[in-house]
């Protein structure tokens, strides 16, 4: 952990005395949903997560202002998430963007200078591929930088590339398929008045062409509106697109450029496989080789099973945790993390019913703070005021001196187990908020974490 990340952890600490316990939270693990269209007899891993057709990106270059303060809140306004690009050479606001990741939204490398001329060399030198990802992996926790977008759309040294990240885009101006021919030449379209996408139903064009292909189109974004960068896109073609993927949610996936290099990285790498099963319970197995040097690439694949034996209900677990399961057109859906533990699918609702978006309390402090004392009895002091302060509060428990594993658990308001993680301190670049931001509904939940027989316990909202 560099010197930075501590001071700053350090710093938030000792403003938050009430909560002076030293433990080392590093839940490593890495935005992630569902999926690959790879049938295997009657199995089937989803192409995309939630057996959506395509897969829309929305990259921003340059750290241009109106991406945050125009950009942002209508992502924001749809729940969806983008991908930001800085320039580490050109003083990004590194607080602004460090709340953006604490929120599920990337950050990754536009190089640290942005080779502009030819005395420069318009392709990104060699050093700068290692150097902006040190630079930004200093300044913004919560995430590793593993992608990247070449400033002038030139693809600088991919040996290097493929050491530092796990893809990387280029213009192309194409829509790739469900699996890029090359990881570090990921298509794009550009947008704005130099480009082939400026109104809403340019954008929609794209994400209908994406979805017709089963694909995954990829927005290259600069300036919005009248700020003073490059190629400039109106925020009402950018709120347009988005409203016509709410409205087609079903169909197509938004979400950031790691997560869908992610899904479609381990779609193709993960094979799943039946171990047992009876007419009330089955368990699967799934599985990748893929190597986590970069990624911990642990985002859940989304997968259906026959329900061969006509259940009407099901309830699912992976390892210790509740997973969501359901039932449709003689299939069983879930959604399971690769190399996450056996998957478990019980005939009836069971003792750990999966995880409701609609079930999750949203308000009353009074209801919860009541619920929470049935959840996790032993453990803990809760904080009965769950609020944006008290995800604050949670980065102020950071330690990163701390050896040996440490353990986050996600529990719902009911008390039951939704997330069971365990990594090495070692990893803990990533932030216990992630533990809750990540594949969760929208709600309140109990966090507990902890190492060395020393656990604690908040409420947070999401
Ligand atoms: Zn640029």
């Amino acid at each position: 952990m560099d010197v930075f990340l501590f001071e700053r952890q350090k710093k938030r600490w000792t403003m938050k005395k009430n909560y002076s316990l030293a433990v080392a939270v590093g839940c490593a693990f890495s935005l992630s949903f569902a999926g690959s269209a790879y049938a295997q007899g009657n199995m089937e891993i989803a192409t995309w997560a939630g057996f959506r057709d395509a897969a829309a990106v929305f990259t921003f270059d340059d750290g241009c202002a109106n991406q945050l303060s125009v950009a942002v809140p209508i992502f924001d306004k749809y729940g969806y998430k983008a991908s930001f690009y800085l320039v580490t050479g050109w003083s990004p606001n590194y607080n602004a963007y460090q709340a953006l990741v604490d929120r599920g939204y990337e950050v990754g490398s536009h190089s640290d200078n942005h080779a502009s001329n030819a005395a420069d060399g318009r392709t990104m030198p060699d050093s700068e591929i290692t150097s902006s990802k040190t630079n930004i992996n200093n300044r913004i926790s919560g995430q590793t930088c593993n992608t990247i977008t070449y400033p002038n759309c030139e693809e600088p040294n991919e040996s290097t590339l493929m050491a530092n990240y796990i893809g990387g885009r280029i213009c192309g101006n194409g829509i790739d398929g469900p699996t890029p021919s090359n990881y570090y030449r990921i298509n794009s379209i550009i947008c704005g008045n130099t480009g082939s996408v400026n109104s809403a139903e340019a954008f929609q064009g794209k994400m209908q062409d994406a979805i017709s292909r089963k694909g995954w189109v990829t927005f290259l974004i600069h300036e919005v509106d009248n700020g003073s960068g490059y190629s400039p896109t109106s925020s009402q073609a950018i709120d347009g697109a988005l409203a016509w993927a709410k409205a087609n949610d079903s169909k197509i996936w938004v979400t950031t450029f790691r997560n869908a290099i992610m899904y479609s990285r381990e779609r193709d790498a993960s094979s799943l496989s039946k171990k047992t099963g009876d007419s009330s319970s089955e368990t699967y197995t799934l599985t990748h080789s893929l190597d986590r040097t970069l990624s911990q690439y642990d985002y859940p694949l989304s997968i259906r099973v026959q329900n061969n034996n006509s259940w009407t209900t099901v309830s699912g677990s992976q390892g210790d945790k509740a997973i969501t399961a359901s039932i449709k057109d003689g299939y069983i859906y879930f959604d399971a993390v690769p190399n996450g533990g056996d998957i478990v699918l019980s005939n009836g609702q069971g003792a750990t019913p999966p995880v409701s978006s609609s079930s999750q309390p949203e308000s009353s402090s009074s209801q919860i703070e009541s619920s929470a004392s049935d959840g996790i009895a032993s453990s803990t002091s809760f904080n009965p005021e769950p609020s944006e302060e008290i995800s604050e509060a949670i980065q102020g428990n950071f330690h990163w001196n701390v050896s040996g594993d440490v353990l986050c658990q996600v529990f719902d308001m009911k008390g039951q187990l939704l997330k069971n993680l365990s990594v090495p301190a070692a990893q803990g670049t990533a932030l216990l908020w992630n533990a809750v931001n990540v594949g969760l509904p929208k709600g309140v939940y109990v966090l507990r974490y902890g190492n060395e027989g020393v656990m604690r316990s908040v409420q947070v909202r999401k």
